[in-house]
């Protein structure tokens, strides 16, 4: 079965408004087993609208379409569809009565132009919107489909999932896909490329490769008559690509992310932590911040960038004067006072270089991490050459990865990479 996304509306074609709809259903579409060939998006013109719906009749099995379900007269999805069929909508009896009982709920009136919210042309049926007001429309014919689907995410993404994605499931019973992220931080793109080459050649499981903020993501996809024989055919090129690279440079599967890891390992061993951060600006803390039960471990960070301030909490002056500030020895004492200012278990520390390098501090891109725990300290550094923007959050990564690799009593890993 192939499949043609289309996301109706202007503000798509200005600028205004980011297309998360076609992707949010790309996405979903291969999950099940369907391949989506085309993608397009079009203003709320009458004339262009018809015209790629009626492309897409022609050429796909199934058309899925974003928008347009709204009352106003720029809203021109259904007659689209109507007229791609050569059919008539008219006013469903249920369907209104259902459509002002939503708006007597809300205590107002419905108004006139509501009324086409509930229409249908023959070979169309209505789908419900749990969420808004505008029904979708499956409609189909000779084999093939045209589901009409509202705009906004918050009801699009609940309807595809109560009654698109079952349905289209229905109709492609022997498909099941399954996905296998292997995460990995340590070796470049290229590395993995070349090592893990034999893989790449194959179909089905199909190996992807992606350069991701936290790293390197092998992505396994395999397709099968049911969930079970999908997997039997992911373990084996799982247990290939573990033993060729090595599970060290594994650091977590699937939705796992540096921070989640971190936080359950805190939590899991009781620890506290406290971060004093230069180069990360405050995204360490922010990152962690985002997770499970952070107010339990987090006991606080301080952005701290200039190097009086540095010794004023607590880092030897002496070892910034003969060092500079951005070195692997001052980041060990950084995470040292991260844990005496915080009253921590574990103190971890950034520093490096963003702009103005100087000889003492390295390139530009040049980051050194510290680790602290009773007596243990612990460091390491990384060089990347890339924008600003990633450099902060490729620091973030390799920090929380260094962390649970100190936690763990594993060296951390250094790193000098390219993007
Ligand atoms: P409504 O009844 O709200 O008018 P509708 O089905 O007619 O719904 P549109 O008018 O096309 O949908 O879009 C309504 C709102 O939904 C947009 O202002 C926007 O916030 C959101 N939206 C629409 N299309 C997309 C899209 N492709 N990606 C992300 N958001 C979208
Ligand atoms: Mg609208």
């Amino acid at each position: 079965m192939n499949a043609e996304i289309i996301s109706i509306g202007t503000e798509l074609l200005m600028g205004e408004l980011v297309d998360t709809n076609s992707p949010f259903l790309a996405a979903e579409l291969a999950k099940i087993g369907v391949e989506v060939r085309w993608v397009t998006k079009v203003g709320d013109d009458p004339e262009l609208l018809r015209e790629v719906i009626e492309r897409a009749w022609e050429r796909s099995d199934l058309t899925l379409t974003s928008g347009g379900l709204g009352p106003t007269s720029d809203d021109l999805t259904r007659e689209s569809i109507a007229a791609a069929f050569g059919e008539k909508m008219t006013v469903q009896e249920d369907l209104l009565v259902h459509l002002k009982g939503l708006f007597a709920e809300r205590g107002f009136p419905m108004p006139e132009t509501n009324i086409k919210q509930a229409t249908l042309i023959p070979s169309a049926e209505s789908i419900p919107n749990d969420h808004g007001t505008a029904p979708g429309w499956w409609a189909e014919k000779d084999g093939r489909a045209i589901v009409a689907m509202p705009g906004p995410p918050r009801e699009i993404q609940p309807m595809w999932a109560s009654y698109i994605s079952p349905k289209i499931k229905a109709q492609n019973p022997d498909v099941a896909i399954v996905t296998r992220n292997l995460k990995t931080f340590g070796i470049s793109e290229g590395g993995l490329d070349e090592m893990l080459s034999p893989l790449f050649q194959s179909k089905n499981p199909y190996l992807g490769i992606y350069s991701k903020q936290d790293g390197i993501h092998l992505r396994a996809i395999a397709k099968a008559a049911t969930d079970d024989e999908a997997w039997e055919l992911i373990r084996p090129m799982e247990t290939e690509i573990r033993r060729i690279i090595g599970d060290g440079v594994i650091w977590g599967v699937d939705d796992d992310t540096p921070e989640n890891l971190v936080a359950s390992r805190l939590r899991s061993k009781g620890l506290t932590l406290g971060i004093m951060e230069s180069f990360t600006g405050g995204l360490l803390a922010s990152n962690l911040a985002e997770t499970k039960g952070s107010s339990r471990f987090l006991g606080g960070s301080a952005v701290v960038y200039r190097d009086d301030l540095l010794s004023r909490h607590g880092v030897d002056p002496g070892l910034i004067e003969e060092y500079g500030s951005t070195n692997a020895r001052v980041a060990e004492e950084m995470a040292r006072a991260a844990r005496k200012l915080f009253d921590a278990d574990v103190g971890m520390a950034v520093t490096g270089i963003v702009t103005e390098p100087t000889e003492a501090s390295g390139p530009v891109g040049t980051l050194h991490m510290g680790f602290a725990m009773g007596d243990d300290v612990s460091s390491t550094s990384g060089h990347y050459a890339t924008s600003r923007l990633r450099l902060r959050s490729r620091a973030s990564t390799h920090a929380l990865l260094g962390l649970v690799r100190f936690l763990s009593g594993l060296p951390p890993q250094s790193l000098s990479l390219r993007r």
